[in-house]
């Protein structure tokens, strides 16, 4: 048996089920990365994910090498590439961790083609703490409202125990491995111009982050170590660098939530550090995934024919899975309204000094202008931060939520697919129990609660307060809200 062993959301060692079934193979294994921007279901990589996944490629190249496993880069459709692959070196089966967007339709189709030619296809465990389908309400449906979501979470069988990394190869595995992958080649990384050279603005990035596992596990330890014990009162005090920062190297899958959550555990049972609040953070993003899961199912049922359900539906081929039958993805996330009343709603057509103001951190509001300057230096913003800098665009400016969905995408290194539209729908009022469309958070009294002292803003915006404010707070409001009236009256 030889096997190829591909790589997507989860640039990691540990944890790895597909790694840990490859590495096992006496045959040895070859891994595969796809840069895939040519799939209608992928969407194209923002500026600072490619920055990342440019240093998480060389870390996870540098992991593998020492396991005895080679990676090879490839650049193009991933069901073509891989099916050519395959073939070239008659592997016998490919295997991979699930994906939940809409890339789970690649995943079917290839199973399906993959099978047609001889060999074998598995997929397993992905980076959720809890497969979509088995989080159910009392009628068999999902979850629209986060708290009933989280009960049923914590009521249900615990995440499995992280696995741990695989050990290196036997030297004749190792051998037989790199026979393999003779005459397979590899892109160099540097060919896919994955980071900016003239200008290079990710020098800001490369300040504050490490990107790689070996990093995001020491990230974790430090945080559980110090911040954690504090988490629950700071952590909406963006001067107080209270958070894990665990969100970039979550988004890659450097290190999976079940991880996460298991150390979590540990540390309260050790240390008596009180995680509930914490642990209720991953419940968010497992929330944002599974509504991306179920979001496009319906339609995408209707569309289901000819195409194997397995990875579509979580890799029903993988033991102990109960996935549904034919449940193909949809219309991903960032591509559709949540609460399809908003599909009328008249979003304003921003000009381009607007947007520009907000994007560069000049609309004279301190709290919007040092969160969005934070990311443009750093490609993160504090969590509080978002919600202010997303509402003042999507009601103060009115702005359809899209716009700054799309900014977010390109600037955050942890620009994640469920995640990024999830919240940015949220915050506008047309999401998942999304805050109410009339909860129009003012940024003037956000900074008084969350900002006192000034901290944030003097670290990341002291030019603000001398700038003309770009709006009227209080008849933006009024004019958001009489926008919202003519969809919430519309017939
Ligand atoms: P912590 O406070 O330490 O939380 C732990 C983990 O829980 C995070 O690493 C993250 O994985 C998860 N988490 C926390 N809050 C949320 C949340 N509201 N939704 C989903 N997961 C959450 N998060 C992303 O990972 N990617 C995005 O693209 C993204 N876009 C956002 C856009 C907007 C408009 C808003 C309001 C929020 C967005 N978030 C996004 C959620 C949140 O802001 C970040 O996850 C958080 O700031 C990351 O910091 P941390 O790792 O220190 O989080």
């Amino acid at each position: 048996m030889t096997s190829l062993l591909w790589f997507r959301d989860d640039l990691r060692l540990t944890d790895h089920a597909a790694l840990a079934a490859a590495a096992a193979d006496p045959e040895g294994a070859v891994a595969l990365y796809v840069l895939d921007e040519m799939s209608p279901e992928t969407r194209p990589l923002g500026g600072a994910a490619k920055w990342w996944l440019h240093e998480s490629l060389t870390a996870l190249s540098s992991a593998l090498a020492e396991l005895g496993i080679p990676l090879v880069l490839r650049r193009g459709a991933a069901e073509q590439v891989v099916r050519e692959v395959a073939s070239a070196r008659a592997i016998d089966r490919v295997l991979w961790n699930r994906r939940y967007g809409a890339e789970r339709a690649i995943d079917a189709r290839l199973k399906v083609r993959l099978r047609a030619s001889g060999v074998t296809a598995t997929s397993y465990r992905g980076g959720l703490l809890f497969e979509p389908w088995a989080v159910r309400t009392g009628s068999g449906g999902h979850y629209r409202v986060y708290s009933p979501f989280w009960r049923a979470c914590l009521g249900a069988p615990a995440p499995a125990e992280p696995l741990a990394a695989p050990g290196a190869l036997t030297p004749r595995a190792t051998r037989l491995a790199s026979e393999l992958s003779v005459g397979l080649a590899s892109d160099p990384l540097a060919d896919w111009c994955l980071q900016p050279t003239s200008p290079n603005w990710a020098a800001g990035l490369a300040t504050r982050w490490v990107p790689g596992e070996a990093a995001a596990l020491a990230q974790l330890e430090r945080f559980l170590a110090t911040r954690a014990r504090d988490y629950a009162a700071n952590r909406d005090f963006p001067a107080l660098d209270t958070g894990s920062e665990l969100s970039p190297y979550m988004r890659w899958g450097e290190i999976s939530p079940r991880t996460v959550w298991h150390a979590a555990l540990g540390a309260a049972a050790d240390h008596g550090v009180d995680v509930g609040v914490f642990l209720s953070e991953l419940g968010w993003r497992e929330f944002a995934w599974h509504t991306a899961f179920h979001a496009g199912a319906a339609e995408a049922a209707r569309a289901a024919d000819a195409t194997d359900a397995t990875d579509a539906a979580g890799g029903a081929n993988t033991a102990g899975s109960t996935a549904p039958a034919v449940v193909l993805p949809g219309t991903a996330l960032h591509e559709r309204e949540l609460n399809p009343q908003f599909d009328a709603f008249p979003w304003r057509a921003t000009t381009e000094a607007e947007l520009a103001a907000w994007q560069r951190g000049e609309t004279g509001f301190g709290l919007v202008d040092a969160g969005m300057r934070e990311l443009r230096a750093t490609g993160f913003m504090h969590n509080r931060v978002r919600m202010v800098a997303a509402s003042f665009l999507t009601k103060n400016l009115l702005a359809n939520w899209r716009v700054g969905e799309a900014w977010f995408w390109d600037t955050l290194v942890d620009a994640d697919a469920a995640s990024n539209p999830f919240n940015w729908q949220w915050v506008a009022g047309c999401g998942a129990d999304a805050a109410p469309y009339f909860r129009v958070f003012n940024p003037e009294t956000q900074q008084q609660k969350f900002d006192p002292e000034g901290a944030y803003v003097e670290r990341f915006a002291p030019h603000s307060v001398m700038l003309p404010q770009l709006v009227d707070l209080r008849e933006t409001r009024v004019r958001a809200l009489a926008a919202y009236d003519t969809v919430r009256n519309a017939p």
